[in-house]
Formats: C-alpha cells, sequence, structure tokens
C-alpha cells in the first residue's frame, strides 16, 4: 500500500501543519511562506507592483502632460483640452489615492462636451482613452431606451467597456465611456411630464444611476437580461463618463439668460463684450436645464466644457498637423509602394475650400481626400520602377480639381 506522506511546501520545503494548496493539489505553500512573501511585496515600491501600463499616482501624467498628448492629435479645441486635462488627471487621482482616514471624499468629475458634430468630442474622449491605456466604450445615447422597452438598456454601455477590457472587471471599473448625443434625450420641455416620457426622461433616469455610481448588473455577451443567465456586477463608481452633445439651438437659451442677466449700465457695457458668434463660449448648467435635460443629470456632470466650430484654418491644419494626420496616412501609405507622396498647399487648400463650401466638417475632408487619391491608389501600386526605385508623385490643385469635379459632393454630404 501507497504511504500517505504529508505535503511538504513548494518553497522552504518544510512539512507544515497550516498548508495551503495550489490549483492541481501539486504546488503548496506554508504559512510562514505566505507572510514573508506579504513582507516584501510590502516592502516594495508601489509602482513596480503595478502592471506595466496600469496607472498608479506615480505614473499618472500631469494635466499639462495630458494636454500635450492632446495637442498630437486635436486640433485647436484649447478650452476643452484644458478642462478635460484637469477633470482627468483628478479623476485618476481620486480613484488611485490611498484610502485616507480625513472626511474628505473627492467627488467624481465626469464631463459633459457641447459642441457641433464633427468638432472633435469623440476624438478627444478616445485620445484620452489611449494616453492612459484605460479600457474605452463609445455609446449613442439615441440608441438607449428605459430597461424594459425596446431598444438597448444603459447596460449595453458596460457590456462594451468590458468586452475593451478582455472582461476584466477591475480594469473596465476604471475605463472612460463616452456617450454622445446626450442632447437628444432631452426632455421637450423644462417642466416635467406627468405622463412618462420614454425617449426622454426615463433614459435620463437610467444614466443617472449609471453616472452618480452604482453596482450594475451586466450579461456578459450583452442583449437581453435571461434569467438563467449569469451577471457581471460592474461598479461605475469610479469610471469616468464622459458626455457629448451638439445642442442645437442652445445659443439661443444662453443668449436669453445673458440678456436678462445684462440689465443697468455697467451690465450693458459687458453684453457689449460679449462675443455673438459664439455664445457656446457662455454655456451654463442652467442653460441645460433649460434645454430639457434634469437637474440631476447636470449636477452628475460637473465637468462642463465646449467646442468651437472648426474654421477654415483647423480644417486645414487637421489635414496635416495630427499625428494621423490624413496625408500621413497617404504618404505612408504610398511609401510601401516606393512613391514619395507630396501634396502642394494649394492643393490642400483647394480641398478645405471644398469641405466648406458643401458644409462637410471635419468628417467630410476623409471623403474628399478619398475621391482626389482614389485613381493615384489604384494605378501607382502597379507602375512599380526598375529595381525598386522611388518615385514621386505631387497632388497639385489643378491634379485635385480634376478629380473632384468628378464626384458629387453633395452626395458626400449624406455620408457624414
Ligand atoms: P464629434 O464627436 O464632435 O461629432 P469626432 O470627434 O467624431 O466629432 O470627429 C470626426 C472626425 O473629424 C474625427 O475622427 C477626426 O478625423 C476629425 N476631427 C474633428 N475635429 C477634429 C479636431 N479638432 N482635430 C483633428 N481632427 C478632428
Amino acid at each position: 500500500m501507497a504511504k500517505r506522506t504529508q505535503p511538504t511546501c513548494s518553497f522552504c520545503g518544510r512539512p507544515m501543519k497550516n498548508i495551503f494548496a495550489g490549483q492541481g493539489n501539486d504546488v503548496f505553500i506554508c504559512d510562514e511562506c505566505i507572510e514573508a512573501g506579504h513582507a516584501l511585496v510590502a516592502a516594495m515600491p508601489k509602482e513596480k507592483r503595478t502592471a506595466e501600463g496600469d496607472l498608479s499616482l506615480d505614473t499618472l501624467p500631469t494635466p499639462q502632460a495630458i494636454k500635450d498628448f492632446l495637442d498630437q492629435y486635436v486640433i485647436g479645441q484649447d478650452e476643452a483640452k484644458r478642462f478635460l486635462s484637469v477633470a482627468v488627471y483628478n479623476h485618476y487621482k481620486r480613484v488611485l489615492q490611498e484610502i485616507s482616514n480625513d472626511d474628505v471624499e473627492i467627488e467624481k468629475s465626469n464631463i459633459l462636451l457641447v459642441g457641433s458634430t464633427g468638432t472633435g468630442k469623440t476624438l478627444l474622449a478616445r485620445s484620452i482613452a489611449k494616453m492612459l491605456k484605460v479600457p474605452f466604450a463609445i455609446g449613442d445615447a439615441t440608441a438607449l431606451t428605459q430597461a424594459g422597452y425596446v431598444g438597448e438598456d444603459v447596460e449595453s454601455l458596460l457590456v462594451r467597456l468590458l468586452q475593451d477590457a478582455d472582461y476584466d472587471v477591475a480594469k473596465a471599473q476604471r475605463g472612460i465611456v463616452f456617450i454622445d448625443e446626450i442632447d437628444k434625450i432631452a426632455r421637450k420641455t423644462e417642466n416635467p411630464s406627468i405622463t412618462r416620457d420614454v425617449s426622454g426622461e426615463g433614459v435620463q433616469q437610467s444614466l443617472l444611476k449609471m453616472l452618480e455610481g452604482s453596482i450594475v448588473n451586466v450579461p456578459p455577451q450583452g442583449g437581453r437580461k435571461h434569467p438563467e443567465q449569469e451577471l457581471i456586477h460592474v461598479d461605475t463608481k469610479n469610471i469616468l463618463f464622459i458626455c457629448g452633445g451638439a445642442f442645437d439651438g442652445i445659443e439661443r437659451k444662453i443668449s436669453q439668460r445673458m440678456n436678462a442677466q445684462t440689465v443697468g449700465f455697467a451690465a450693458q457695457q459687458e453684453a457689449s463684450r460679449i462675443d455673438k458668434n459664439n455664445l457656446l463660449q457662455y454655456i451654463a448648467p442652467q442653460d441645460l436645464k433649460s434645454y430639457g435635460l434634469i437637474p440631476e443629470i447636470i449636477g452628475r456632470l460637473p465637468v462642463l466644457t465646449y467646442l468651437r466650430p472648426l474654421d477654415k484654418e483647423a480644417l486645414r491644419n487637421i489635414l496635416t498637423e495630427p499625428k494621423n494626420a490624413l496625408t500621413k496616412q497617404y504618404q505612408k501609405l504610398l511609401a510601401m509602394d516606393n512613391v514619395t507622396l507630396i501634396f502642394d498647399d494649394e492643393a490642400l487648400d483647394y480641398i478645405v475650400d471644398k469641405a466648406l463650401e458643401y458644409k462637410l466638417g471635419a468628417r467630410g475632408l476623409r471623403g474628399l481626400m478619398e475621391a482626389v487619391m482614389m485613381d493615384l491608389m489604384f494605378e501607382l501600386p502597379s507602375q512599380k520602377q526598375p529595381n525598386n526605385a522611388l518615385k514621386t508623385f505631387t497632388v497639385t490643385k489643378e491634379y485635385a480639381r480634376k478629380k473632384l469635379e468628378r464626384v458629387d459632393l453633395g452626395r458626400l454630404k449624406n455620408a457624414v
């Protein structure tokens, strides 16, 4: 008969009474080794304890560093970048802080970005998640409906976040969720309606719980909850929510409020200094309330900032300046076919003029560039030079004009 031997600790080799088995029952550790290991980890500097890429207080970038990073990808929008950088910095300081004994509790700083579509709201949120290497999910508030109605539940946003975090719940709980078109769930009048407003207020109420921090039960595969499905509990306390919306027509609310405030001579002088062409810069929480967001939601989005419409110079810079600017992308693609691609300044000015003329905005620049580049990208790869010698092609204004004349630019607008 085989003799039963007492298991020995796989670390110190001693047979012990209090011994713990690993998975498969073939590795053991004794209580003394656990204690020694704990002491070692506790003595280690904190940054060494976090896995590479994980955020820690020592590696958290400063607001200036965050803004510098954003500058590489997003043109202009300085005000929004500064607000975002500070809010994100404070948010992660709050998340990463050691548990302290004082009573000062740092509140969550979810963010609301107000600005026309295509001005860079999503790009800003995405770039921040990229910099911090945290999970990121995008959702559209218009797709959301109150639980129980046809459409997506608000939990679907967290499903996407979990997926981006490879189902690492702890990681997802420190992620960023961007909710676009939050203005579309504003209720139609400022006064609460007696009848339930399914598309508006009900969704705002469901979002509210998530924004303020609660445990949300998420079906792992998304979709509807089934009674037999095991749900994942996601705590939204440390998830940063960035909301965006165009809030079309909110300028009227801003101007009404400002007019109401400007009574008396000093106030009139003040009023003359108001930049009426960009009223969005004066946006205040009351305006959001007048627009139909419920006060509780406004309260949960304490960082409020705006994005400017993109002017000609901004659109022109978008083509060439960002790290992954469109012109750089085409140059990189064609460099793989040994073609040096050059864009004449006038050609780029011409493309921007067309974007402005047809009101295509930054999003339309891609369609315009595609239309200009299509034939080249088809033809150049098969015109390889002998010995793979380099070839140069210059996109001139004339060339861009010829290509764009063949395209129905009105059609591009529908694609934006
Ligand atoms: P929004 O979320 O405000 O509707 P996006 O961030 O989705 O707009 O912008 C659409 C596209 O337009 C981006 O992917 C980007 O290519 C370009 N874009 C918009 N604004 C900017 C900007 N300020 N700087 C650089 N690119 C921009």
